[in-house]
């Protein structure tokens, strides 16, 4: 299989286009900023998402389902979220279709819905409604639920994986009886996307709330988690909101407290979606294929024969097998990949395109002198193993190979933060390494429109960890308290 990929180091873009589709991850579809997830992607999709699960459970949530449609009654109650909404919404207004007088199919102009539907591109309404009949007294709080589901959002310019009209998601709703309880609950759920971020995709990611400008449509604070990917563009990972009393209100969501006096609900919402596999993709892979972190690979170890003869093959494929069995023994995901019809070569290619962590070949003087020939996706280096060392071998390996692959994207990420103090500095810094550009900001949103709309760069976040340090703006040299994260970003 030939790879024929752009480099990185032409088109970025192009690059990362083709590898989605060559990798198999993804494709495009027939419909405007739809994409089709292929099995291999949506296996990396499945990882991501049993984990996620996983660690919304154990910090107390439960998941349940809400329906895909929102009456326009409901998504018009709280005013800043239908705003920042409205532009991008896909409406419902008809139930039939019928066949016309020349035969071609068209929209029954007699079954116009009474009340349009929008297809949720976010689902707070919905369920605030719904926890208007699920919240009555402080006992029925705090409310945990989270929804795996798809959204649609009418967004103009789609990519793969990182912005889509439709995506894949995971939206957590949550009401409490306090603020302080609400916000602990923002926070927290914002901490466990960076340590899935971390831990599992081996991304390197900056905490931090959003200025007001790119706050969530309804939110009082969003908290987010920045990551930086290897063109030195940034990309939002994952969004945590603290939303106040602003649903609870719109909705009339009340509970008796313990003096038996009626307060309204705080609120909570975070998500993360598809554009977590784009992240990874765009932090890792290089210009031969993908590379997947050990933690997220849906094959974690192949072993690829090499043979002439029948005799051959099948004392390679018993060594294979019970590697296999040891292997799996440890709850690694191991594949033998036995195919005829393909020659090694070819198959080496192909792994290294998805990114297969470690590859295991077995050839006839492997199994005259013991050993094995195992190759790290990581690093493209290879080492020959002797049969009794394997297993621990694999095993660690795929260990400092999630370790590696993060250290190797925090340093990139570490060098990619520089401190600014004028607006030159910042416009070269911008226009050569990119990346963040740390500086002081002014905490108008007119001061930032202006700076995006000269540099195309927004504010990333105030990260949580920032110094307080007196300081001027870069661009308006009026005062400021800290200094925010500037990229630009996907
Ligand atoms: P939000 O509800 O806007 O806070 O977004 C929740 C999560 O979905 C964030 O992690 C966003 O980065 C992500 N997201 C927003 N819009 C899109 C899109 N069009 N395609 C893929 N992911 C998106």
């Amino acid at each position: 299989m030939s790879k024929n990929l752009t480099k990185r180091s032409e088109d970025y873009s192009k690059w990362y286009n083709e590898l989605v589709v060559k990798a198999d991850l993804a494709e495009n579809s027939g419909v405007r900023g739809c994409m089709v997830i292929k099995p291999y992607g949506y296996a990396i999709w499945e990882k991501m998402q049993a984990e996620l699960d996983k660690k919304f459970k154990e910090t107390g949530h439960e998941n349940a389902y809400f329906p895909l449609f929102i009456p326009k009654s409901y998504f018009s109650k709280e005013a800043s979220h239908v705003d920042g909404f409205a532009k991008e919404c896909a409406v419902v207004t008809h139930y039939r279709l019928r066949t016309a007088e020349d035969g071609s199919i068209e929209v029954d102009p007699d079954a116009k819905l009474e009340e349009e539907l929008i297809v949720r591109p976010t689902s707070e309404t919905i369920i605030w409604d719904t926890y208007r009949k699920w919240i009555q007294s402080y006992r029925d709080l705090p409310l945990l639920i989270n929804q795996w589901a798809n959204v649609v959002r009418w967004e103009m310019r789609t990519r793969l994986f990182l912005r889509t009209a439709e995506f894949l998601w995971q939206e957590g709703h949550t009401a409490h009886a306090t603020q302080k309880e609400a916000i602990a609950e923002a926070e927290q759920m914002m901490n466990v996307y960076a340590d899935f971020a971390q831990n599992f995709m081996a991304i390197p990611v900056v905490k931090g709330v959003k200025t007001a400008n790119e706050r969530f449509a309804g939110a009082l604070e969003t908290y987010c988690i920045e990551a930086l990917m290897q063109d030195g563009k940034a990309l939002q990972a994952g969004t945590s909101h603290f939303l106040g009393q602003n649903f609870a209100k719109a909705f009339d969501v009340k509970f008796a407290n313990q003096e038996g006096k009626q307060e309204y609900v705080w609120a909570t919402s975070w998500g993360v979606s598809t554009r977590l596999m784009g992240a990874l993709v765009m932090t890792h892979s290089d210009d031969n294929g993908l590379v997947l972190p050990p933690n997220l690979a849906p094959i974690q170890v192949v072993i690829v024969p090499i043979y002439k003869t029948d005799e051959q093959f099948d004392a390679i494929s018993e060594t294979a097998k019970q590697l296999m069995a040891d292997l799996r023994k440890l709850n690694i995901t191991v594949k033998y990949d036995n195919r005829e019809t393909h020659k090694p070569g070819w198959k080496f290619n192909e792994y290294e395109l998805k990114g297969v962590p470690l590859r295991v070949a077995i050839g006839p003087n492997d199994l005259a002198n013991g050993t094995f020939e195992v190759a790290r996706r990581d690093t493209l280096t290879k080492e020959i193993v002797t049969n009794t060392d394997i297993v621990q071998y694999l095993q660690g390996k795929l260990e400092q190979i999630q370790s590696d692959m993060y250290n190797k994207a925090l340093d990139y990420r570490d060098s990619h933060i520089t401190e600014v103090n004028t607006f030159e500095e910042f416009k070269e810094v911008l226009d050569t390494k990119a990346g963040f550009v740390s500086a002081h900001w002014d905490g108008t949103p007119e001061t930032e429109e202006k700076i995006k709309e000269l540099t195309k760069a927004t504010i990333r976040c105030i990260a949580l960890d920032r110094v307080e340090e007196a300081g001027t703006c870069v661009f308006t040299g009026n005062q400021s308290v800290g200094r925010v994260l500037f990229a630009r970003a996907y």
